[in-house]
């Protein structure tokens, strides 16, 4: 199926979980900014180590940085026929460099969906992972910095694709599976399309 897909919602909404499972049933490939970051992060490479002071502290890492990571990785062969993106765009700079690159190329965002969650329930589900994955940006200071930067960077950005009509609300709380079939059946509902 070709679609393409933006993803967002705060840090412990389930975007990670459920963008994996999506992409599977899509097609399409998940492309993470995040996960993109953690891995050059891990193998310390000059990305890595461009961006590791950003995101350990839950900073956004700087919008040149990440719109050229993004360029790059949709210019892939995979990401032709659409993807699934999750953790970008972030604020309105990237959501309009976003726009610009897909226009290069005659194409256009198909969708976007936001996850919605209680602000109570993402930080406690943030505390939890930081127990099992211990991830350095999971500690309670540095959630409540990324909540707050999502609160005024990014939850914004659903106007402009609420304006646009292509903005979905899925309710993510539950079961990962039900939040699954809640996602898919507003693609379905949004595309005309039916994901395998
Ligand atoms: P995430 O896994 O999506 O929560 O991202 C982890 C961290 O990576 C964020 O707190 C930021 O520091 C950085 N990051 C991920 N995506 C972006 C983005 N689109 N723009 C800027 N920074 C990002």
């Amino acid at each position: 199926m070709s679609v393409r897909l933006v993803l967002f919602g705060p840090p412990g909404a389930g975007k990670g979980t459920q963008a994996v499972r999506l992409a599977e049933r899509l097609g399409v490939p998940t492309i993470s900014t995040g996960d993109i970051f953690r891995a050059n992060i891990a193998g310390d490479t000059e990305l890595g180590r461009q961006v590791v002071g950003y995101t350990s502290k839950g900073h956004l890492v700087p919008d040149e940085l990440t719109d050229a990571l993004i360029a790059d990785r949709l210019a892939q062969p995979d990401a032709a026929d659409g993807f699934l993106l999750d953790g970008y765009p972030r604020n309105g700079a990237q959501a309009a460099a976003l726009d610009a690159l897909l226009a290069a190329d005659d194409h256009e965002l198909d969708l976007v969906i936001e996850l919605a969650v209680d602000p109570d329930v993402v930080t406690a589900r943030l505390l939890k992972r930081a127990q099992i994955e211990g991830r350095v940006d999971d500690t309670e200071d540095v959630i409540r910095h990324r909540l707050s930067v999502y609160a005024e960077q990014t939850s914004p950005l659903a106007e402009i694709y609420v304006n646009r009509g292509i903005l979905a609300q899925v309710d993510g709380l539950g079961e990962v599976d039900e939040v699954t079939g809640r996602l898919l059946a507003t693609i379905e509902q949004f595309t005309g399309e039916l994901p395998q």
